[in-house]
């Protein structure tokens, strides 16, 4: 797998990256979004997803476990695990509104699905590195067309 790794100074620049990594993503495509509270995942997730065509502002889901967005010729799901302790004690069916054909899904704090998760196009891990700077690291698709469309 391809493994990318950068550095933003701040959350437009993290935006920028999602609208970026959004190129290499397909019908029924799964990105994991894995960092700390505040990493930056719910706004690369909102980069992505303007990029996808999405024209709703894009929130972190509350008072469910998802969003799903209408864009350009797909859904775009955006999940959140974060409140889940774990997907075997609850229903596994309640991600199927979220994931698989017609939908591009980004699920943030995937280790609470306890590999319930299908394998991911995109695996996208955050870190701060003080004040706005954040680490972002891309293993999968990056930079790898023949790998993108496997
Ligand atoms: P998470 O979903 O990981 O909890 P959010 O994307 O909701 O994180 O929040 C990140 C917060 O950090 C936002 O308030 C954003 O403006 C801020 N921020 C500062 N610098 C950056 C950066 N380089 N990338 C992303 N977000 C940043
Ligand atoms: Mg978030």
């Amino acid at each position: 797998m391809a493994t990318r790794s950068v550095e933003t100074s701040g959350p437009q620049e993290t935006e920028s990256l999602g609208g970026e990594l959004a190129g290499l993503l397909r019908d029924g495509d799964l990105v994991l979004v894995r960092g700390e509270l505040g990493s930056g995942k719910t706004t690369l997730v909102r980069g992505a997803a303007r990029a996808l065509g999405v024209t709703d502002p894009v929130t972190s889901p509350t008072f469910s476990i998802g969003h799903r967005y209408r864009a350009s010729g797909v859904a775009v799901s955006h999940v959140d695990l974060y409140r889940l302790a774990g997907l075997e004690r609850e229903e596994p069916e309640l991600l199927e509104d979220y994931l698989g054909p017609g939908r591009i899904a980004f699920v943030e704090w995937p280790g609470r699905a306890h590999g319930e998760l299908a394998k991911p196009r995109l695996l996208i891990t955050l870190s701060h590195r003080g004040g706005d700077r954040r680490r972002i690291e891309v293993q999968g698709a990056a930079g790898d067309a023949t790998e993108a469309r496997r």
